[in-house]
């Protein structure tokens, strides 16, 4: 099987698998949107998603989704999925439509002032640590508020939702608790802020169907698409 009809066929079988878990709890499958993780696979693999019908696609290295993103022209919207660091934001800014793992306020603010002098406005979500597990990134569900709160009164990002990553390796009654853990704690701040935060970005080739079943709107997959990263 060439690499080619390999791509377009994972992203047939991802897409389906999706609408059957969005259809196994009563969810509309439109609801739920597919975003490839591209990272570490060459520019082809991304020329030949697009070509199956795919507009999404997601780096976590700043320098990949730039030099991705000016190398690829076409229908398609990148996302920042990884830590960002401070020295990377402008170039992140004019290049990705989202950031997916926003979790300081500094990074926050820095993000609202350069989108502001670049003319931009990202959408934004933030990352929410929500089992706790000693992870290095994602802010704590206690200052998840403060931080959202913050997010409303930036004048040049679009905050739309939070985003989590499980700990490696998590067992299934574990994931169905950090997933509708990070579906309650968007509506309390739903609530609490009296915002609509309607992205919830979970769910990854191994726990995607977990992620649907409590709710996600984003589901973020790579291998399942592209093959094992080298
Ligand atoms: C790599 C990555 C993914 C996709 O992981 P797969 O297991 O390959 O589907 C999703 N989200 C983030 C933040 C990642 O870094």
């Amino acid at each position: 099987m060439s690499t080619t009809t390999g791509i377009e066929r994972n992203l047939c079988i991802v897409r389906e698998r999706i609408r059957q878990a969005a259809l196994q709890c009563g969810r509309d499958p439109a609801g739920v949107r597919l975003l490839a993780v591209s990272k570490t696979m060459p520019g082809q693999s991304v020329l030949e998603a697009m070509a199956a019908g795919q507009h999404w696609f997601g780096e976590n290295r700043a320098q990949d989704l730039i030099d991705k993103a000016a190398a690829i022209a076409g229908d398609c919207e990148w996302h920042f999925i990884g830590h960002l660091q401070k020295n990377k934001v402008r170039p992140v800014v004019r290049a990705a439509a989202w950031i997916h793992a926003v979790d300081s306020p500094e990074l926050l603010a820095r993000i609202d002032r350069i989108a502001g002098e670049e003319g931009r406005r990202p959408v934004v979500l933030i990352e929410v640590n929500v089992s706790g597990e000693a992870r290095k990134f994602g802010c704590s569900p206690d200052a998840a508020e403060a931080l959202a709160g913050e997010a409303c009164r930036c004048r040049n990002l679009d905050l739309r939702g939070v985003m989590t990553m499980p700990p490696f390796g998590a067992p299934e009654p574990e994931l169905h608790a950090i997933f509708g853990g990070l579906r309650h704690l968007r509506d309390r701040l739903q609530e609490s802020l009296g915002v609509s935060l309607p992205e919830l970005s979970m769910g990854m080739s191994g726990d995607f169907p977990v992620a649907i079943a409590e709710g996600a709107t984003i589901v973020r997959v790579g291998t399942a698409i592209f093959g094992p990263r080298g």
